[in-house]
């Protein structure tokens, strides 16, 4: 789609949850912009998609645990990547280890999300 088409698709999706979105007092469609994010260096991307690769269990669990004073926290390294509520359940965990409320280590069977699942279901 062009950015006009993209900018219309996505104010007709929106205004089915916020009908101000029609409102070009409230939202101004000249002001829309569109990002591909797949196309975004370093980003490629607009979330970390776990669930692909046979290497994401061992790389997840890794990511989830201190390398030495360093830390991983983001929505990436959660059960709910690409949502702000998986970036919060990160920053509880990591304050959680510094804060040596739990021991670093992954408890058994933990599996990295379906980030498909989780970000159109
Ligand atoms: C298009 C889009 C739509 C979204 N819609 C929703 C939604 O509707 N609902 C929802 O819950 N979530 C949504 N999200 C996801 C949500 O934005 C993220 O889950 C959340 O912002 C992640 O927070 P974070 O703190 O992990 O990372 P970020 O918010 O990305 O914060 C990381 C920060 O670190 C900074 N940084 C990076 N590298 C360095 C460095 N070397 N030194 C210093 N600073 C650095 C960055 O500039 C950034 O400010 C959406 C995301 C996108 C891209």
């Amino acid at each position: 789609m062009s950015l006009q088409e993209r900018l219309q698709a996505a104010k007709k999706s929106g205004s089915k949850l916020h009908d101000e979105i029609n409102d070009e007092d409230i939202v101004l469609t000249e002001l829309g912009l569109s990002i591909a994010w797949q196309n975004v260096p370093n980003a490629k991307g607009a979330w970390a998609e776990w669930g692909c690769e046979p290497e994401d269990e061992e790389d997840y669990n890794r990511l989830l645990l201190p390398d030495r004073r360093f830390y991983i926290v983001g929505d990436q390294v959660s059960t709910l990547p690409g949502w702000q509520e998986g970036a919060m359940m990160s920053a509880e965990h990591v304050v959680e280890l510094i804060a040596e409320l739990k021991e670093a280590v992954v408890p058994e069977g933990v599996k990295p999300p379906n980030s498909f699942e989780v970000t159109t279901r």
